[in-house]
């Protein structure tokens, strides 16, 4: 009997990952065989760091996890699911405005994708006041944001 691997795609933007992000990850290889995460690129947005840098920061943090890739993508993910046949979406919620957007999100990605399905992690409470865009601030303002970012990341090689 052959045995189909189970793959979770967790998409966002990761400018940059932080400790919110990784745990999500750890936690969701004990359901999942792989997990991709998945950078999602939308030209309208202004990030910080460079596709090519955020990439790198994710191999850096899961350098000895290879059950963890990393991909990039361009468009709705529910196409890019789609087209990797991928049923499982992953997402983390800290709070009840995460639930609203999350929920209107999946709702809709299961319309335009039935077979796709959004599991939700509930942000462990140690981690849930960790966001990329309170990390930009502290960065941008020459502050030390290490402790809400991953051991293995060092911002210094960015
Ligand atoms: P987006 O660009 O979609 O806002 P992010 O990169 O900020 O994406 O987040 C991607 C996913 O990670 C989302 O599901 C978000 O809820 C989750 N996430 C972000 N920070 C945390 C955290 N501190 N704890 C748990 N989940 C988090």
């Amino acid at each position: 009997m052959s045995y189909t691997k189970r793959i979770g795609v967790f998409p966002g933007s990761f400018d940059p990952i932080t400790l919110g992000h990784e745990d999500i990850v750890l936690r969701s290889l004990s359901l999942f065989d792989e997990v991709i995460i998945a950078i999602g690129t939308n030209s309208a947005k202004n990030y910080m760091f460079s596709l090519e840098q955020r990439m790198q920061m994710i191999n850096d943090v899961f350098a000895h996890e290879s059950r963890v890739k990393v991909e990039t993508f361009t468009g709705l993910t529910a196409d890019y699911c789609r087209s990797k046949n991928i049923n499982y979406i992953l997402r983390g919620l800290r709070t009840s405005s995460d639930f609203e957007f999350e929920r209107a999100i999946g709702q809709m990605n299961k319309a335009m994708f039935s077979e796709l399905e959004t599991v939700f992690y509930l942000s462990d409470p140690r981690l849930s006041a960790i966001n990329s865009t309170i990390v930009r601030d502290i960065l941008k303002n020459g502050g030390n944001a290490k402790q809400f970012l991953p051991q293995k990341l060092d911002l210094s090689n960015y």
